[in-house]
């Protein structure tokens, strides 16, 4: 056998982990934060928008709660005649001068995003807990989630890759894209059921299923109420994450 064939049966062989591993795919917005003021996400997007095509069109009439980044921007100048290969065409642009309204947006002593009740209590149980690894699964820009995560002191909790907004403008992508960065990271053999995306609306629950991973859904965000969340069958809905003992009886059942 040459060193060929022994390296690719190799990398291409991963472990199959314990059944028991879990690993979390956890959303941003609504879910481990929230702004302190509803709409705030408009104030920062709006003039980039502004700076990068020239308009915002229908941005401040949307309600963007659960969309990936490059989604909202596609829709919301789907009728200014942007397509969406327009917009990833410069994505890099759209990254920089997103990033440069966010710190700006972020960068004057005021407190403009806040962590929910109990978040840092079960990011701290499951780091602590052999079953678990997190990840970030948003529909942020990669800088932006950091950036948040970082604001919020809860950086540190994500050893895993994840996967971002900047990279598919449906959600749906998302969980497929992270498992694979995920799978090669470990070189572990991981099925889809042993992924749980954690999320507050429609979309989350929606991306999930598509992948084949479990959803807990919590009923922090704005703009859904338990009624809506519930219609969409997650496999597990929680009113909020403040209890974290609670959390991890329902995550030790998915
Ligand atoms: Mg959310």
């Amino acid at each position: 056998m040459s060193d060929n064939t022994i390296a690719t049966i190799s990398s291409s062989s991963f472990i199959r982990p314990p059944s028991s591993l879990r690993i979390l795919l956890w959303d941003i917005d609504g879910t481990l934060m929230r702004s302190t003021r509803a709409g705030s996400f408009k104030d920062y997007t709006v003039p980039m928008l502004k700076e990068v095509f020239g308009t915002a069109g229908r941005l401040p009439q949307m309600k963007v709660s659960g969309m990936t980044d490059l989604q909202i921007v596609g829709e919301a100048l789907k009728h200014e005649g942007f397509t969406h290969e327009h917009i990833r065409d410069r994505v890099h642009e759209l990254r920089e001068s997103y990033m440069k309204a966010m710190r700006k947006f972020t960068g004057n002593g005021e407190q403009v995003f806040e962590v929910l009740p109990g978040v840092r209590e079960v990011l701290q149980a499951v780091h602590d807990h052999p079953r678990y690894q997190s990840a970030l699964l948003t529909g942020n820009i990669e800088p932006a989630a950091y950036l948040k995560m970082e604001l919020g002191g809860l950086a540190g909790f994500f050893t895993l890759p994840g996967a971002f907004g900047d990279e598919s403008h449906d959600r749906r992508d998302l969980p497929a894209l992270a498992a694979e960065r995920i799978r090669k990271h470990l070189q572990l053999d991981l099925a889809p059921e042993q992924f749980i995306v954690i999320g507050d609306t429609p979309n989350d629950i929606e991306c999930a299923r598509h992948f084949g991973a479990r959803s807990l859904a919590v009923n922090t965000g704005r703009f859904y109420s338990e009624d809506d969340i519930r219609a969409c069958k997650p496999d597990a809905l929680l009113p909020d994450l403040s209890n974290h003992e609670l959390v991890m009886q329902t995550l030790a059942k998915l």
